[in-house]
């Protein structure tokens, strides 16, 4: 018989070996010998109260042996002779396109910008030590997407678009932690998220699909509303029957040309902003109620802070605890920071985006003479500032947390995570008021809602503006654009997804409604 149950277990007890055996036991009022195993279906930390707890969900295998192997299986079939389906940019909704492709007979074909995962590294340490932005390969663009040296945080709200759990134990089977099926957040770590991708590759290859680096889709051949062929930047020109275009929301040439051919494209609200960083020490104390260093059993804390100020959200997002600032610019001219964290999340910082919201309809009047590009224009515009104001590198301009509220340059700065190096800068006064004053209400009410949180200890970081994309590619109910027959707008990029996760679940969607069209 299984029985599943939920328990509470206070810190202290957690230490305890069996205890969720005695728990289960307690719980059924049975003898612990009757149990056979017990599996952990969910574990999340309550630390609302001094006395912190696991709460954990549990499968309780009585007087019976625990099944061994997982219920999901990946069919996948040698498609290399199968009709083919052209995928561009090989993100979380390229690859999972692709091996949905598999499994239902279509052989993916897949065309990406970048380079692998282990030759993007060499252009991630020019960004970080030399400065230079390779516009092919950088933290955004490359085998994986922007997913690869991220945080790879799986949490998402997207749990009607699709199977979230299929994702998770595909990225099980691809060799991320089993971890990431229990935990409330799970998370696999820039340290680990490569080789993951890399297992991806090798399944499409294996099963005769196809993956081209460094191929930049440069132009689309349509003729009579129809997707023809697809050109790429060595002028090599492929005839297509259905594409899924998956290019993420940094690719802007994609945009430009999409704009230029007057295929629909519609302005997307969005949000901008700065990264925060503290010493992880200063977080963990407020989340743990400890005055020094937290409890071994604790992972590093993290947050979610919101608030409205002046009828717009500030709220923080991807919240990175035990982790870096990374430059994440997809051009040279420009800055932007984002934040990743290795599996251990041990680094000495928390960092996390700080945003708000823009209404692209109603908070940016002096951009609309650039129509449905106006966001992207914004944003640019955002990005350049920054690169200005660091002194026209990656270094990133900065301000102590209390000076950037307060209105004053800061003198000195906090010691920081980020490779490339900060400036001091006075944001208070460089942002835009739309964002910059109501960044400095949101720290204030923030620094009421954690006590600790508002600090000089503290640095921002500018800009985080590459929160979501500001355009959205619009697509019917059989997700192909309604404009163009073949193409498919597929994940981040379309405005379809916001995440690592909700990404992939568009890929697996776009395949199905791709093949549906070839069938
Ligand atoms: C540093 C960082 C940390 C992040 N942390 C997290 C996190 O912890 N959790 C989370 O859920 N999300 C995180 N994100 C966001 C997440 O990575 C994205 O939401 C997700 O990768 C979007 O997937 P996608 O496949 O739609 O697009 P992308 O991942 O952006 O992939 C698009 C791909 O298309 C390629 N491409 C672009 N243009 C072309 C072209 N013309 N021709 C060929 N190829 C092209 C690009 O090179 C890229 O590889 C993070 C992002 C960054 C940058």
């Amino acid at each position: 018989m299984v029985k599943e149950i939920q328990v509470r277990v206070p810190l202290k007890q957690e230490k305890k070996e069996g205890i969720l055996k005695f728990k289960a036991a307690e719980h059924l009022k049975i003898s612990s010998s009757e149990i056979s195993s017990v599996k952990i279906l969910r574990k999340s930390i309550d630390a609302r109260k001094s006395v912190i707890i696991f709460n954990y969900k549990l499968a309780v295998y009585i007087n019976e042996a625990a099944p061994e192997r997982s219920d999901y299986v990946f069919d996948y079939k040698d498609v290399s002779k199968a009709k083919a389906i052209h995928i561009i940019g090989f993100g979380p909704a390229g690859m999972y396109a692709a091996l949905r492709c598999i499994e239902l007979g279509y052989k993916p074909i897949v065309l990406e910008r970048g380079k692998n995962v282990k030759d993007r590294r060499r252009d991630l340490r020019a960004i970080n030590q030399f400065h230079h932005v390779n516009e092919d390969s950088n933290y955004c663009f490359g085998e994986g997407g922007a997913g690869t040296y991220s945080d790879g945080k799986l949490y998402t709200r997207s749990l009607k678009r699709g199977d979230v759990r299929r994702i998770f134990e595909n990225l099980v089977f691809h060799g991320a932690t089993e971890q990431i099926l229990i935990d409330a957040h799970p998370h696999i770590g820039t340290n680990k998220l490569p080789k993951v991708v890399q297992n991806i590759r090798e399944t499409i290859l294996k099963y005769g699909g196809e993956i081209h680096f460094e191929s930049r889709v440069t132009n689309f051949v349509i003729d009579n509303n129809k997707l023809k062929a697809i050109q790429l930047q060595n002028e090599t020109e492929m005839a297509v029957e259905a594409v899924i275009l998956a290019t993420g929301h940094s690719a802007r040439d994609i945009y430009y040309l999409l704009h230029r051919k007057n295929i629909a494209l519609e302005a997307k609200s969005f949000a901008m902003g700065v990264r925060v960083e503290h010493p992880q020490q200063i977080i963990d104390s407020i989340q743990y109620h400890c005055k020094s260093e937290r409890d071994a059993l604790l992972p590093a804390a993290s947050y979610s802070l919101v608030h409205q100020v002046n009828d717009r959200g500030v709220y923080s997002f991807c919240m990175c605890p035990g982790g870096f600032i990374v430059p994440a610019a997809t051009a040279n001219g420009e800055v932007v920071v984002n934040g990743m964290s290795p599996s251990k999340r041990n680094n000495p910082y928390a960092n996390s985006g700080i945003v708000v919201e823009i209404n692209v309809h109603k908070d940016i009047p002096k951009y609309d003479h650039f129509g449905v590009l106006k966001g992207l224009e914004y944003q640019k515009d955002l990005e350049r500032l920054a690169f200005n104001a660091g002194g026209r590198s990656q270094v990133a301009p900065a301000q102590r947390l209390t000076d950037f509220v307060e209105g004053k340059l800061s003198n000195s700065l906090n010691d920081t995570s980020y490779q490339p190096g900060l400036k001091s800068a006075p944001l208070h006064s460089l942002l835009p008021k739309i964002i910059g004053g109501r960044l400095r209400k949101g720290f204030a009410a923030f620094g009421e809602k954690m006590k600790g949180y508002y600090t000089a200890e503290a640095n921002i970081v500018g800009v985080e503006s590459r929160t979501s994309s500001p355009v959205n590619i619009p697509r019917k109910d059989n997700l192909e654009h309604p404009e163009v027959l073949g193409l498919f707008p597929c994940g981040e990029g379309g405005g379809y997804a916001g995440g690592i996760v909700s990404a992939a679940m568009d890929g697996e969607r776009c395949a199905e409604a791709a093949i549906k069209t070839l069938e």
